[in-house]
């Protein structure tokens, strides 16, 4: 098993700040919870990793609040524990962030995401064995050489959006990022609802 999780391959300029907007923070304080409880999100106590991260975008263009980084086993998130993306350049692989913590070293998949469609408000990556063996290639895939956190991977995903139904049930699994499974929604409910329901599913 090969996991990437927790090192940030993009060049990351944080700058140490205060708690994200509350508003933002308390609503993915909430919704993390059950995904915690679910383990799609948490920490790989053997590795000493933390796997999975949440999103909403943020009030001005270009911007969003995610988890932090290695803050996976944290069971009760709150405005600590996530910060501000202010910029980003997807094929520089680079990302500007402000807050308590460095933002998730998923942030560039995440701004991804939110490049694809302006009715991406939230995005939810999860981790699950068994949910990720039982979905490769069943629903949209990205390509098997091509890592998370990489232009390429952004890549992928506009494939996946303009060619797949990753653009109307806003679930996607990355064969090249064991276990990674991506959930996009209008909004932070309907994207965890949408992990949270395939978990339902195979319990
Ligand atoms: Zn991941």
């Amino acid at each position: 098993m090969t996991i990437d999780e927790g090192y940030i391959k993009y060049a990351s300029d944080w700058t140490r700040g205060p708690a994200p907007d509350p508003a933002a923070t308390d609503l993915l304080s909430r919704w993390r919870r059950p995904l915690y409880a679910a383990a799609l999100v948490g920490h790989y106590d053997d590795l000493g990793v933390g796997y999975g991260n949440i999103s909403v975008r943020g009030a001005q263009d270009g911007q969003f609040i995610i988890s932090g980084t290695q803050t996976g086993q944290i069971a009760d998130t709150s405005g600590a524990h996530y910060c501000l993306v202010t910029s980003y350049d997807v094929e520089a692989n680079r990302v500007a962030c402000t807050g308590p913590v460095e933002a998730s070293s998923e942030s560039l998949t995440h701004a991804a995401l939110y490049e694809l469609d302006p009715n991406i408000g939230a995005v939810v990556h999860v981790h699950s064995h068994p949910l990720w063996t039982k979905l490769l290639h069943r629903v949209p895939t990205t390509a098997e050489n091509v890592a998370y956190g990489t232009p390429e991977m952004a890549r992928e995903f506009v494939r996946l959006f303009r060619d797949t139904e990753f653009c109307t049930q806003g679930i996607a699994v990355m064969a090249g990022h064991e276990d990674g499974i991506v959930c996009v929604g209008a909004n932070l409910e309907q994207a965890a609802n949408r992990a949270l329901r395939m978990q339902h599913e195979i319990e």
